[in-house]
């Protein structure tokens, strides 16, 4: 008798928490008809992020990514040319090992590399997973970012010159000691001994 109260009271606490979510809207979605939006810091796959006036790749081979990737996921190959600027011959990644940690985003400092909020990249064969820079590239295209990089500052323009100055008026006030006096004035004569000097000095 107490058991059968006891899976009664269950019975009705069930039926309880059934009804108190009959009202709200659904959890879950129609996957892949809907789907989600995921957050903007997300990380999901791995693209190539291009100029967004030019459509050409940001990336400078610089292959920082590549050395700050824990799992080896990125393989680059961009050799010297003869003016010893590196070619990006190729890019891939491979999200089969990749942990999506994110280290690849942080290490880049030209806005070349991004872990994008798409994430279906499922798929049947094993090789499917590593993309080549094409696929890297055009899977990037439609992701937003801030551009960070520094463009190059347009030249700075130079200063006018000054005009030269102009010598000051001489007034009454200010007198040239190079000026020769005027030709009316003579010049002061050194006054003539009196004689009195010397008892004036004896006096003192
Ligand atoms: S994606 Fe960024 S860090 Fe990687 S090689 Fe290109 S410029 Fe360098
Ligand atoms: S997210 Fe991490 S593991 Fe994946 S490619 Fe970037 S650095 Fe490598």
């Amino acid at each position: 008798m107490m058991k059968l109260l006891k899976d009664i009271k269950n019975l009705v606490l069930g039926l309880g928490i059934t009804g108190k979510h009959l009202g709200r809207h659904a959890i879950t979605i129609q996957y892949p008809e809907e789907k989600w939006t995921m957050p903007e810091r997300s990380r999901g796959i791995v693209v190539l992020l291009s100029d967004k006036e030019t459509g050409e790749l940001n990336c400078t081979a610089c292959m920082l990514c590549m050395r700050a990737c824990p799992t080896g996921a990125i393989v680059i190959d961009a050799p010297r040319d003869e003016n010893k600027k590196r070619q990006l011959k190729k890019f891939e990644v491979n999200h089969g090992i990749c942990c999506f940690c994110g280290l690849c985003e942080e290490a880049c400092n030209f806005c070349a590399i991004k872990m994008a909020t798409k994430y279906e990249f499922s798929t049947t064969d094993k090789a499917d997973l590593t993309w080549d820079i094409n696929k890297l590239q055009e899977m990037g295209r439609d992701v937003d970012y801030v551009d960070t990089r520094r463009k190059k500052a347009a030249p700075a323009p130079k200063p006018t010159p000054k005009p030269e100055a102009t010598p000051k008026a001489e007034t009454d006030e200010t007198v040239n000691p190079k000026t020769p006096p005027p030709e009316n004035e003579a010049p002061a004569k050194p006054e003539p001994p009196t004689g009195n000097e010397g008892n004036q000095e004896n006096k003192e």
